[in-house]
């Protein structure tokens, strides 16, 4: 008998956190699983006394599905998609919904709308983002595909998705085709950012500063109470305070070699193939690749020398505070960045992305969620064309407000050696963007100059001319 609301197929962390949640909100899920041993196990285990209903095969799981069918994938990306898609595409009805949870790669989501709207299904790839607990309590979601499917879909996805303000829903519906997973994979980018400008602090702190851990934590604890009050400062803190069962610290016991699941550098990528500047982000994933070549830097430390004998002879409480608006100044930086990429992908893929909505879907259950992102929120409700965060009133002020500072920790850092590839592309970023004129006039002339390339001038733009730079011919 048709009596389940969705269904969900993929009974791993998230899955299995994403149906409990739906089931708290009054939404009757049916699970299924590749290996159905694991639905057997979950309706003993984590869904006992819950109404959550499961199934042995597709089939059975399409029959217990109210109309139109609601399906949700929350499989490893990649062929496991494709793969369900092809198994039920035969099973459903023209109308059904399949959506797509995981963490999918745009192109691929593009790719699904146009092959399952010629199959007269609907197909929606979402951004789930908050990992377990986010999934279980609140998640980011940031639905995108056929806006058909919407109404359909919009009362579960609000629901059971994470609130901020006065109940305001992190989820809204982001645009067509891979645009929701777009968004996701751009706040992945900017959760690598984040993450590695925190780090950069940590770093001035422990050894410029020579502070320890506990020390470190407060500080944290401190910024937390300021424009920085989010959750990656506020994990850091407790990551810093965190003693290992010997009770000493943990976290310098831990190998200094950075992971990466990819959606950082398809942030990156994507950058570089719509030629926009997000070089917060392209820092933040070199560092990574830098800080897992560990074995050759211990090799080079033997060899490569810093400065000698430089040592920071400044006021300690300046420093510190010159830190933490290094940081807020560089996060804004960062943000434009992502910003302008969302922009321009709007811009080559005819997406309508409402920017205040992305900045509300990621103000709470994400990873970067953040009091920062509601002011970026109110920066696009004061104008919803806004063509760079850096140009609205609060954020110009903000950096103002920052610049002397940052420019004192980056100096600072530089002299002394400590690298901050995320805080110093940040202020070049700045830098570039508010002068009217670079040195590309030069670059201009060189290309002219070697390969006819061609330049404009000034004063005739568009109209392009070549000059035999060496006089002959
Ligand atoms: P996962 O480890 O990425 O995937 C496990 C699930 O995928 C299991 O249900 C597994 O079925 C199924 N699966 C794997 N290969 C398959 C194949 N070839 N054919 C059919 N099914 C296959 O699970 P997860 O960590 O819960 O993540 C689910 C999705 O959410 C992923 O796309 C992930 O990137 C995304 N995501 C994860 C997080 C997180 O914090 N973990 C956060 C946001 C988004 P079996 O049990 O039969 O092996």
């Amino acid at each position: 008998m048709a009596q389940a609301d969705i269904a969900l197929i993929g009974l791993a962390v998230m899955g299995q956190n994403l149906i409990l949640n739906m089931n708290d909100h009054g939404f009757v899920v049916c699970a299924y699983n590749r290996t159905v041993s694991k639905v057997h196990d979950f309706l003993r285990n984590e869904a006992k006394s819950t109404k959550v209903i499961g199934a042995e095969s597709l089939e059975d799981m399409v029959s217990k599905l109210k109309s139109p069918r609601r399906v949700i994938l929350l499989v490893k990306a990649g062929q496991a998609v494709d793969d369900f898609i092809d198994k039920l595409v035969p099973l459903l009805q023209p109308g059904d919904i399949i959506i797509d949870g995981g963490n999918s790669e745009y192109r691929d989501t593009t790719r699904r709308c146009q092959s399952l709207k010629a199959k007269g299904l609907l197909f929606v790839g979402s951004g789930v983002s908050g990992g377990e607990e986010g999934a279980r309590h609140g998640p980011s979601l940031m639905p995108g595909g056929h806006k058909e499917a919407w109404p359909h879909i919009k009362d579960i996805f609000q629901s059971i998705a994470a609130k901020v303000g006065t109940g305001e829903s992190c989820c809204d519906w982001v645009g067509d085709e891979g645009a929701g997973h777009f968004v996701k994979m751009v706040h992945n980018g900017i959760e690598y950012g984040d993450m590695q400008l925190i780090c950069e602090a940590y770093h001035l702190m422990k050894d410029v500063l020579g502070m320890d851990h506990d020390e470190m934590a407060q500080v944290f604890d401190r910024w937390n109470k300021t424009e920085l009050d989010s959750f990656l400062i506020e994990i850091t803190a407790n990551i810093l305070k965190y003693r290992d069962t010997d009770g000493t610290h943990l976290l310098p016991k831990i190998r200094d070699s950075a992971g990466q699941k990819g959606t950082g550098k398809w942030t990156a990528i994507s950058a570089l193939e719509y030629g926009i500047p997000v070089t917060l982000i392209g820092e933040a994933v070199f560092a990574r690749c830098l800080s897992s070549l560990k074995d050759e830097r211990v090799l080079a430390s033997k060899s490569l020398k810093g400065p000698q004998g430089a040592k920071f002879t400044g006021d300690k409480d300046q420093f510190l505070e010159d830190i933490r608006k290094a940081l807020y100044a560089s996060k804004i930086i960062s943000y434009a960045q992502g910003f302008m990429l969302l922009r321009q992908a709007a811009k080559e893929f005819g997406w309508s992305l409402n920017y205040g909505a992305i900045a509300l879907m990621w103000r709470g259950g994400c990873i970067i969620r953040s009091v920062f992102l509601g002011k970026i929120k109110e920066a696009f409700d004061r104008d919803s064309e806004l063509q760079n965060l850096l140009l609205d009133g609060f954020f110009t002020n903000a950096v103002q407000d920052c610049q002397a500072s940052w420019r004192r920790v980056v100096s600072t850092g530089v002299e002394l050696g400590i690298p901050m590839p995320s805080f110093t592309t940040a202020l070049s970023f700045y830098d570039g963007y508010r002068h009217a004129m670079l040195p590309a006039n030069l670059l201009q002339a060189q290309r002219d100059y070697f390969g006819a390339h061609t330049y404009e001038l000034l004063s005739n733009p568009g109209h392009f001319i070549h000059t035999n730079w060496t006089g002959h011919g």
